[in-house]
């Protein structure tokens, strides 16, 4: 079983066929006003192509989380006229997603046309993937296309039950680029090098446990550092830590070296007595009382960066430290740096770990940034993603 993508399809013809394209333009918005349109341009390529060939094509998408009820303030609406500018092309816009309006939409399409429909979370039916719901979807159109990587890792209506019901199927560019990509992850040219990191052991645990055995070195930071520290027996002052989870860290501690990889963890830490801008720091070995570990030290940093330069793969997500604040960015920096640098393959997940490489100004140097963090976590775990399972033939 293969999941045909968007070239065969085209090859096979798309002209004046209806198809529906579940994209993900779930884009931050202050009132109407679109604050960051990284997803609509992500979304572009396979809209250009299926437009270019004389497809008649209608975009579905979410857009924050109405809980199955129409929110004005989650209105899709706002991203039609800037897809348009982006696509250099008029996009109409459909008040509905499934029934007589959107049908009528829809139909209404000449060859290579676009509209953009409502919100699919406006109706309980779509994360709950009922069937009723995706019929009503399918019933729009005759060919279904899913281009929404960030939410693959969800069984939903639009995402997962409507490619059952459509004959014609296919991966989008952006979904293709992100599984060609994730997948060195999975199959990597070893020495592979993990970085992990961030806000909580309990946000990533599942990644943990399965990298732990996986990766030939895995080099923890962030915040989840501390509860690794606890399951040492070493002391981490006032630093967060999730109590609850230090049995969880020992589990991934000694999965690695059953397994004969190597765990690394902070040896030198940034700490400070408040999180905040402007702050006394200093560069300690071991965290007294009443400080709090805020960034991995400079000596932690240069090993880990020089683990990242000796690796033939580098897959990195979760910040180092508070990098929002300059005191406690050094080690996300030049932990960006060193991956910048290698000429291994390189793949970096997560919202603020993308922020911080594009802040850090080494984005257009790392082979690839994934655009979904969870679905990116969930696919280098090894496991299926509904999304795309839901496309094979
Ligand atoms: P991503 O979005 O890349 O998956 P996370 O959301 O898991 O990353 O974690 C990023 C957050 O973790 C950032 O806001 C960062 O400030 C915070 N963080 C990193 N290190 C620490 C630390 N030592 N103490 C508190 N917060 C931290
Ligand atoms: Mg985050």
């Amino acid at each position: 079983m293969a999941v045909p993508d968007l070239q065969t399809l085209l090859a096979q013809g798309v002209r004046g066929q209806r198809v529906l394209v579940r994209a993900d333009l779930n884009v931050p918005l202050d009132g109407d006003r679109i604050t960051d349109d990284t997803r609509i341009r992500a979304s572009l390529p396979t809209l250009r192509e299926l437009l270019a060939a004389g497809a008649r094509v209608a975009v579905v998408s979410h857009l924050g989380r109405p809980k199955g009820k129409a929110v004005p303030e989650l209105s899709l609406r706002p991203v039609a006229p800037r897809l348009a500018e982006l696509l250099g092309q008029g996009v109409s816009f459909c008040p509905a997603c499934i029934g007589p309006e959107a049908a009528a939409a829809v139909d209404a399409l000449g060859d290579g046309e676009v509209v953009l429909l409502e919100n699919v979370r406006f109706h309980e039916g779509e994360t709950k993937n009922d069937p009723d719901f995706a019929r009503a979807l399918a019933a729009l159109v005759d060919v279904y296309v899913n281009d929404a990587f960030g939410t693959a890792h969800r069984a939903h209506a639009s995402t997962a039950g409507i490619a059952g019901l459509v004959t014609r199927v296919a991966a989008g560019r952006l979904l293709q680029s992100e599984l060609d990509h994730l997948r060195v992850v999975r199959e990597p040219e070893r020495p592979l090098m993990v970085v992990l990191g961030g806000a909580k052991v309990s946000d990533k645990l599942a990644v943990l446990e399965a990298l732990a055995p996986h990766a030939d070195v895995l080099a923890i930071g962030g915040a989840m550092s501390y509860t690794f520290m606890a399951a040492q027996g070493l002391p981490v002052g006032a630093s967060r830590l999730e109590a609850d989870r230090i049995d969880d860290a020992k589990a991934v501690l000694a999965a690695a070296e059953s397994s004969g990889r190597t765990l690394l963890l902070p040896t030198d830490h940034v700490v400070a007595e408040k999180l905040e801008a402007g702050v006394p720091t200093r560069v300690v070995r071991e965290i007294p009382d009443g400080f709090m570990g805020l960034d991995i030290g400079p000596e932690t940093a240069e090993r880990y960066a020089a683990e990242i330069a000796r690796a033939r793969t580098f897959f990195w997500n979760g910040p180092r430290g508070v990098f929002e604040i300059p005191e406690f960015a050094e080690g996300t920096r030049r932990v960006a740096i060193a991956a910048g640098e290698t000429d291994a393959t390189t793949v970096v997940g997560g919202g603020d770990s993308l922020a911080a490489v594009n802040q850090l100004g080494v984005g257009d140097k790392i082979t690839h940034l994934s655009t979904g963090g969870g679905a990116s976590l969930e696919y280098v775990q090894g496991l299926v993603l509904p999304g795309v399972a839901a496309l094979e033939r």
